[in-house]
């Protein structure tokens, strides 16, 4: 699903704050499986998923996405293949604060130009799997940490990616609703669904799904 080799990220390259974020990594993920990418804070994790979701190029180095040499996708192939393949989450969530859950979710899939009807029905089937439909017409300002994390999944999973990424995605939760969060993972892969979590959250530490940890340090694997 998704095969890295020999990849490097240089920031400032050849200038005098050059540094090497991710050094040689080579990262083989087969579908679905479920990565969690340990490191302390500056490892190099977001970085990569980064460059796993075409959101950065690599320096050099091979990165294939379910078939894709992404780093080589003109940009504007980028955005639809992401699109079509990737849902990110973000540790902030990104969410609109002042629209609806609903509204929110609209947003992803608007490139897609579906009928109302076929939007109306993929919200309503995303938000209920994440079971979050309660708070479809709520503001998200309204909403706990735990819920928002939610519509920020939803939003995530509406097109029907392949692959999920999730950047830290416990950092904003209490260990109730990380729990929860980690329920949903579990939930993902029944589904088939490749996923990588970048984490330095102890509560990955001894999980009961079926999951592979690696551990990145200094940009090493
Ligand atoms: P993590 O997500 O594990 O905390 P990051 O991937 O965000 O780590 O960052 C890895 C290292 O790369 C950090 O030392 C960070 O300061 C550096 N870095 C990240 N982005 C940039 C950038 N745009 N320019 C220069 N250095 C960067
Ligand atoms: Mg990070």
């Amino acid at each position: 699903m998704i095969k890295i080799e020999k990849l490097n990220k240089i920031f400032n390259e050849n200038k005098p704050n050059q540094f090497y974020a991710l050094k040689d990594i080579n990262l083989h993920i087969d579908k679905n499986e479920v990565i969690i990418l340990k490191g302390v804070s500056g490892s190099g994790k977001s970085t990569l998923l980064s460059i796993i979701s075409s959101f950065m190029k690599p320096t050099n180095g091979l990165v294939v996405v379910k078939g894709e040499h992404i780093a080589k996708l003109p940009d504007k192939h980028i955005s639809n293949f992401r699109l079509n393949n990737i849902g990110f989450v973000f540790q902030s969530f990104n969410l609109f604060d002042q629209l609806t859950v609903e509204q929110n979710i609209i947003a992803s899939l608007i490139p897609k130009e579906y009928t109302q009807e076929i939007c109306d029905k993929k919200i309503d089937d995303v938000l209920k799997l994440i079971n979050i439909f309660h708070k479809k017409g709520q503001t998200i300002s309204n909403l706990s940490g735990g819920e928002k994390q939610r519509v920020a999944i939803a939003r995530a999973l509406v097109n029907e990616p392949d692959i999920i990424l999730c950047d830290e995605p416990t950092a904003a939760l209490d260990y109730d609703n990380s729990l929860i969060f980690i329920d949903i993972i579990e939930q993902l892969q029944k589904l088939g669904k490749t996923i990588v979590i970048a984490t330095h959250d102890t509560i990955f530490n001894d999980l009961s799904i079926d999951c592979r940890v690696i551990d990145i340090k200094n940009g090493e694997i």
